[in-house]
């Protein structure tokens, strides 16, 4: 299921309808074609489905934006690559090693996500020829009018990349503004996050002044400088109740339901939804594993 967000801009609700609003991808047309996050490979089918009444033949030239290697932003872009010919990964220089072999990854998913990892999948490998190797701050042309920034965005992971439209000021986020779904935000900050690094990002990201933020999980929302002010303060928080609750995280989640609204109603909105509620859990994990790495370098 997709549907238009600008003349040239759509967007793909790739596991519509088992998982509807939790993983989008993001296509815009030009002299280029770009994908953004083409979500898990299990679902790469009903992505290329919408490709092809988007209007994208198989010839295209396509560049294939990963924020970052997770197989739930990133795997169909292994079977993409053998359908579209013309078709490259644009990837931070720390994932492309992952890229080619995914087994330590997929294992490190495995081991994080449990069961949840198999809704996924697992990406096949994609060979060097087929990759670009980022840089931060870059620009890529998709038209001769249409230049689409390069943003290196650590936090959530070390090789995270955002995108920012320079004419629709549309910022990508993958992950780097949390989970924004229904109208709920929760962190997505599972180990091994970086709470510094995650909030250095937003400010980058905020002096960009974006009009809209397009989440992967899920959606575009206008606001932009709120929504991200708004994510700053909720991992202000988590960190906060994390160093007084680190060392047990059913306390931490109490707490967190407790002074946290906005975590609470989406758990609730999302109750039913395995790949949400499990990532609010994974977010506390990630946030006591941090706080450990911390309390170890000083
Ligand atoms: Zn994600």
């Amino acid at each position: 299921m997709h549907r238009k967000l600008f003349h040239n801009i759509y967007e793909v609700d790739v596991a519509y309808p088992e998982l509807k609003n939790t993983f989008a991808s993001y296509v815009i047309l030009g002299d280029r074609i770009v994908i953004i996050d083409p979500g898990p490979v299990n679902f790469h089918e009903n992505l290329v489905n919408a490709l092809e009444s988007i209007g994208v033949s198989q010839r295209d030239h396509i560049y294939i934006a990963l924020t970052h290697i997770h197989p739930d932003h990133y795997g169909a872009a292994s079977k993409l690559v053998k359908e579209f010919c013309n078709a490259k990964i644009l990837a931070h220089p720390r994932g492309i090693k992952h890229l080619m072999n995914v087994d330590y990854l997929w294992d490190s998913a495995k081991k994080v996500l449990g069961a949840i990892a198999n809704i996924f999948g697992k990406p096949d490998p994609i060979t060097e020829d087929r990759i670009i190797e980022l840089r931060d701050s870059m620009l890529i042309e998709i038209s001769d009018n249409s230049l689409m920034r390069v943003i290196f965005t650590p936090g959530h992971a070390t090789h995270h990349v955002s995108y920012f439209l320079e004419n629709e000021r549309i910022m990508f986020l993958g992950d780097s503004g949390g989970l924004y779904i229904n109208d709920s935000l929760a962190p997505t900050t599972p180990f091994p996050f970086n709470y510094d690094k995650a909030i250095r990002s937003i400010m980058k990201m905020l002096g960009f002044q974006p009009e809209y933020v397009a989440y992967t999980h899920f959606g575009m929302h206008n606001d932009a400088t709120k929504k991200l002010l708004e994510y700053m303060g909720q991992l202000y928080l988590w960190f906060n109740i994390c160093k007084q609750n680190c060392t047990d995280s059913k306390e931490f989640l109490k707490e967190i339901l407790r002074v946290d609204h906005e975590t609470n109603e989406f758990l609730n909105k999302n109750k039913d939804n395995p790949v949400l509620s499990g990532a609010v859990m994974h977010s506390i994990y990630g946030f006591i594993k941090y706080l450990e790495y911390i309390q170890e370098k000083t």
